[in-house]
């Protein structure tokens, strides 16, 4: 913690505003504290407002709607663009109008009205044996259908969401039909039934038990930094695939501005300021991912993984496709 601490305030010292009154943002969070709270932190130096972070499992729609007017929420963090846009589907947010948060966060990570912003990527990528896989047999997500991986792929639930986003991205690019070829491609060249969450298929990998697997990119950061998984990092690379035609899968974290917020100009403050492009970089380092502001970068492992092009496609598009990607994931019968 003090390290980041430490870059926060150096990096953030001479690009805050002077402090303001005293008072407070409240804030609902899907992500983990740990990730927040050092940013939490350095806004509430530089400005003296606090930050209360109130950490959910599940149920945030649900408990914003019970909560109604009343509700405390002036914020919410979410991972997934499905979870975000769940939210604001839900009529639960606001938009929120400021040429920094415009400037700061890229068209295609943010909603076109103003209800959500990214604040980090990240891939949805191969892990490939590094013992067993030549890299260059799989450069695109349609080769995972190929029959040349007959019993060699390992993969978590077609269900989770992000396995329906990934298919979402399919449909965009291929329609219908051949996003269910696709999904009884997958199906039928899996090692196991889909199981467990994405290090749990590096696991496997490691284990003998597949040679490639779908997972997102901080995953490997996560098992690096982990005594018992630093093997099964160890025994697979990162690819990234692409789409024939287009890019990378990626997904955002983001966050947006409830539409009772009581708090609402410190919530348009905080926001701004995690929008920065040093409070982004900072965020982004916390969990291994990717920060969006223009001439931002990641640290130097998630950097060593290598470059890719992230797939054009605007996120909301792919959050509209949901809904058919999770009917065809059930007519491949793909958990099955
Ligand atoms: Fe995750």
């Amino acid at each position: 913690m003090s390290f980041f601490r430490t870059a926060i305030l150096t990096t953030l010292a001479t690009s805050i505003a002077a402090p303001v009154l005293a008072d407070e943002v409240n804030v609902y969070s899907y992500r983990q504290p740990e990730l927040l709270q050092p940013l939490m932190d350095a806004f509430t130096e530089e400005t003296g407002v606090q930050v209360n972070v109130a950490f959910l499992n599940k149920g945030m729609v649900e408990r914003l709607k019970a909560e109604g007017k009343r509700s405390p929420a002036d914020l919410v963090f979410t991972v997934d663009i499905s979870r975000l846009s769940a939210v604001v589907n839900a009529g639960l947010t606001q938009p929120v109008d400021s040429e920094e948060m415009n400037s700061n966060v890229p068209a295609d990570f943010r909603d076109p009205d103003n209800h959500w912003f990214g604040l980090t990527t990240r891939a949805r990528i191969v892990y490939a044996s590094v013992d067993r896989v030549n890299p260059d047999d799989i450069t695109t997500y349609e080769d995972l259908a190929d029959p040349k991986w007959k019993g060699r792929i390992c993969t978590r639930s077609g269900t989770h969401p992000y396995m329906v986003a990934l298919t979402a991205a399919h449909l965009h690019h291929h329609g219908e039909d051949a996003t269910l070829d696709w999904l009884q491609g997958i199906k039928a060249n899996l090692a196991r039934k889909p199981q467990g969450n994405d290090r749990a298929q590096v696991k496997a990998i490691w284990a003998g038990e597949c040679d490639i697997s779908l997972g997102n990119t901080y995953y490997m950061g996560k098992m690096l930094a982990n005594d018992e998984q630093k093997e099964w990092a160890a025994s697979a690379n990162i690819l990234f695939p692409t789409f024939e035609n287009g890019g990378t899968h990626v997904n955002i974290s983001g966050v947006a501005l409830t539409k009772s917020a009581p708090n609402k100009d410190n919530a348009i403050k905080l926001m701004e300021f995690l929008t920065s492009p040093a409070a982004q970089e900072i965020y982004a380092a916390a969990n291994f991912e990717y920060p969006i502001a223009p001439g931002t970068e990641p640290i130097d492992l998630v950097k060593s993984w290598g470059d890719f092009e992230a797939d054009a496609v605007n996120l909301m598009d792919i959050a509209a496709l949901r809904p058919d990607a999770l009917r065809l994931t059930e007519v491949a019968d793909f958990d099955g």
